[in-house]
């Protein structure tokens, strides 16, 4: 199934201050599609954490993938890929320590509908285990592919996998459009994806998601509105577009590097994104609230573990390739009786199914690699995060996590307001503050008691780098 890779953001990059306060570039004088206010349950929480699952394995390989993912054919041993995923959780729990809460659980891949339920059900028993109290309705979303999910028979595999404890499907549907279907190496039908969605929402009613790719090959505006128009009429509550990049290693790429595959370029893949706000936003009976970048949903139905990533709270990675994020509790300090601060790490589980596996087997994780995140990585990252959401970063939010990494530093870490607008002399002279200051007074930006939020996300690529230089400016001379 495809998911986002490294958050980036589908849309041009346009000029917002060069040497003038006035928008230029691409997209100035067109009128930006401004997101509305609807607020989002999920906030920085230092005791929750979310779990994703990684299912390597794909029926067949679709020619612009680079996830992590292999054929998945009669040498697989299911049981054993089982059995690692449940010692992994385990482990994984086992070291982050009691007394966290889980909020959500994902199964991506790969194609983790090809797994068996089974493997949810004993997923979630670990996870019960570990939490008695899990909640019942908790959100468990399982990536489907449309062609497994069509029929009595895709029917029956969908109610297999809700009563092993899925509460929530993402349809990977990509495109209703025969001719991009073929392109893009899918192997169902628009007939089949159309079958599978109402299957889907007859099995998790109002908890559905449906993946739209865009910026393919060949691909027109016109096709796009086709399939908009049809995602608006048939998608249940939450919809992820994805802009198609062009990945090193897969077929598309090497065909395109000879010049054998035309792709729409930057600004027409940013019409592309600005007539999918514009259509879902504006779309009625039911208008669409774009709370993120790239995903829209009905009220109260936005993706509660997508979620949990923005806010910048714990996940962890569980099988091949997986990526975690994991805050540990002080250590007490040798030799006296102080503590030593929280540490966050990224994780990096092993890449290859069977490394991953031996390592599973012989110490209980596949953890290839743990880093500890600098305050500035940290920061940076929570920033890149919560700004690509409608809510932006709250100021609860920046504080709190700002209270977890002051006494890495030993320069003060910057208020929300002072980031985007110190008006001292010495720093309007700098280049970040003159950009950051323009965005606030032609209001890309918003900054006030509750936080900051990106408001022109067409300019987010751009408002971001120029934060985190500015926050890496503040905080350099304070480093540890
Ligand atoms: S189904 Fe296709 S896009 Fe999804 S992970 Fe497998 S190869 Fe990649």
């Amino acid at each position: 199934m495809l998911r986002t890779t490294a958050w980036q953001t589908p849309i041009r990059r346009a000029a917002l201050w060069a040497g003038s306060t006035t928008p230029t570039g691409a997209d100035s004088g067109r009128k930006q599609p401004q997101l509305q206010l609807a607020p989002t349950a999920v906030e920085y929480d230092p005791a929750a954490v979310s779990v994703y699952m990684h299912w390597p394995y794909c029926s067949r390989i679709c020619p612009y993938c680079a996830f992590n993912r292999t054929l998945m054919d009669k040498s697989v041993d299911v049981a054993r890929m089982q059995r690692a995923m449940v010692t992994e959780l385990g482990a994984q729990l086992a070291h982050i320590g009691p007394g966290r809460k889980i909020s959500s659980v994902y199964f991506g891949g790969g194609t983790p509908s090809l797994a068996p339920p089974g493997l949810v059900k004993d997923l979630l028993h670990t996870l019960r285990a570990y939490q008695p109290d899990l909640p019942s309705g908790m959100e468990v979303t399982l990536e489907f592919n449309p062609i497994q999910c069509h029929g009595s028979g895709g029917l029956e595999l969908l109610q297999s996998f809700a009563a092993a404890g899925v509460t929530r499907a993402s349809l990977g549907v990509q495109t209703f459009n025969p001719v991009h279907l073929k392109t893009l190496g899918r192997d169902h039908t628009p007939e089949q994806a159309l079958d599978a969605l109402q299957n889907a929402r007859a099995v998790f009613p109002g908890r559905v998601s449906l993946d739209l790719m865009f910026a393919t090959p060949t691909q027109t505006i016109r096709d796009w509105e086709e399939d908009l128009q049809l995602a608006v009429a048939h998608a249940d509550a939450h919809i992820s577009l994805y802009h198609l990049t062009l990945e090193k290693g897969t077929s598309f790429f090497t065909r395109h590097s000879r010049g054998a595959l035309a792709l729409p370029n930057d600004d027409q893949a940013g019409d592309m994104l600005e007539l999918a706000s514009r259509t879902l936003s504006s779309h009625q009976p039911r208008p669409w609230h774009r709370y993120e970048v790239a995903n829209f949903a009905q009220p109260s139905h936005e993706s509660q573990h997508n979620l949990g990533y923005w806010a910048g709270n714990d996940y962890l990675a569980i099988g091949p390739g997986a990526h975690g994020r994991v805050t540990l509790p002080p250590l007490p300090a040798a030799g006296t009786n102080a503590t030593s601060t929280w540490r966050r790490f990224a994780t990096v589980q092993q890449r290859s199914t069977p490394h991953w596996l031996q390592s599973v087997e012989t110490r209980g994780r596949g953890t290839h690699r743990e880093e500890q995140q600098t305050p500035v990585d940290r920061l940076q990252e929570v920033l890149t995060m919560a700004l690509r959401t409608r809510r932006g970063i709250t100021t609860r939010a920046w504080d709190a996590h700002c209270s977890q990494l002051s006494s890495h530093l030993s320069a003060p870490i910057p208020t929300l307001a002072a980031l985007v607008c110190d008006e001292s002399e010495k720093s309007l002279q700098h280049s970040t503050t003159q950009f950051l200051r323009a965005a606030l007074d032609n209001g890309a930006i918003e900054l006030d008691l509750d936080g900051l939020r990106v408001v022109q996300l067409h300019l987010l690529d751009e408002i971001m780098s120029w934060l985190l230089l500015r926050l890496e400016q503040l905080l350099s001379s304070g480093r540890r």
